[in-house]
């Protein structure tokens, strides 16, 4: 096998006129199998596999209140429905079986595409749409398992503030964040992790940050940041809500620029961590950018042109970060370039 998949579209899990619906990958369905990868089913998450990122008792909370039938259990608001829990588990699930699947060699690279994403949720807590936290828990199974270090790097608009969490004080977990400073949840600033220089990087992002910008912080940050901590694993957090017409933020990726940004990580995966990557969904709120974006990951990881030649560029100017990734490489003690 080559490049794999697991689809987890959560039909039930919906609240009236939230963003993070299913409808997200409604769109993306039909086309799945065209992509040139293979499909392989998601095998559910166990409560101990999730406990090594959650306590046990939100993870009991939220089969509880899963029960109880549909209400908001976080002001974002973080919706559940009778359905949720057992729709997290398998999310989370779904995100292992690509991890151990790369990890064991059985498939080269794969892509996660997934709902209720993660990123955002912390190990007591749900919120921001997420309740349980897809790619830690897969980042936690792969340590507990082959692997001695893997990175996350998270191109969300938001901050990965969950992943964060989980990883702060583990030595074996790397993470690195890009996302639009003053948002949602207001978190990840250059500073947020003092002791774990060169192991947890956040680059807060002005508005409007775009392809040239992206293009740039993985090159000035990304790469040296993996040489540093040299994952064998990279786990990419990729949401397609940091496109330019996303309906809830306001950075400036176009789907070239996603492309782009996808080939460099499997490159680098490619040099540092023999080809072992694993993207997995997180957010994005306009289904076109969504079924545009899951072309531009499956072209990278499958080493092909674009399917949709998408001609999006974005209409706003992509603000000057070189004074933002100088004092980002000063701070983590990266040499910029
Ligand atoms: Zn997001």
């Amino acid at each position: 096998m080559e490049t794999i998949y697991t689809f987890v579209p959560s039909r039930n899990h919906e609240y009236p006129d939230h963003p993070e619906r299913p409808g997200r990958l409604g769109i993306v369905e039909p086309l799945l199998d065209s992509f040139g990868a293979e499909r392989v089913d998601a095998v559910r998450a166990s409560v101990d596999e999730v406990a090594r990122v959650h306590e046990r008792g939100l993870i009991a909370g939220v089969e509880e209140v899963c029960k109880q039938g549909p209400g908001v259990i976080d002001h974002a608001p973080t919706y559940v429905t009778q359905t949720s829990y057992e729709d997290a588990m398998l999310a989370a699930g779904g995100v292992i079986t690509c991890t151990r699947a790369v990890m064991r060699g059985e498939a080269k690279n794969a892509f996660a595409i997934i709902r209720p994403p993660g990123h955002h949720a912390e190990p007591d807590r749900a919120m921001g749409f997420c309740i349980f936290n897809n790619i830690a828990i897969a980042a936690q199974d792969a340590l507990a398992s082959r692997m001695e270090r893997v990175m996350v790097i998270d191109y969300d608009a938001h901050h990965g503030n969950g992943t964060q969490a989980a990883f702060l004080h583990d030595e074996r977990a790397g993470f690195i964040s890009t996302h639009q400073w003053g948002i949602y949840p207001g978190t990840g600033w250059i500073e947020d992790a003092p002791h774990a220089k060169k192991r947890i990087a956040n680059v807060p992002l002005h508005a409007y940050a775009g392809d040239e910008t992206f293009s740039r912080i993985s090159d000035a940050i990304f790469t040296p940041m993996v040489k540093a901590f040299r994952p064998q694993m990279l786990l990419i957090s990729v949401g397609f809500d940091a496109h330019w017409n996303d309906p809830i933020t306001s950075l400036g990726l176009s789907t070239r620029g996603y492309f782009n940004i996808a080939k460099k990580l499997a490159a680098m995966a490619e040099e540092y961590c023999d080809g072992k990557i694993v993207f997995v969904l997180e957010g994005g709120y306009d289904p076109q950018n969504v079924a545009h974006g899951v072309d531009s990951v499956f072209g990278a990881l499958t080493n092909r042109p674009l399917k949709f030649e998408a001609n999006d560029p974005s209409p706003h100017k992509d603000p000057d970060h070189e004074a933002r990734i100088a004092e980002i490489c000063k701070w983590q003690g990266l040499s910029s370039s």
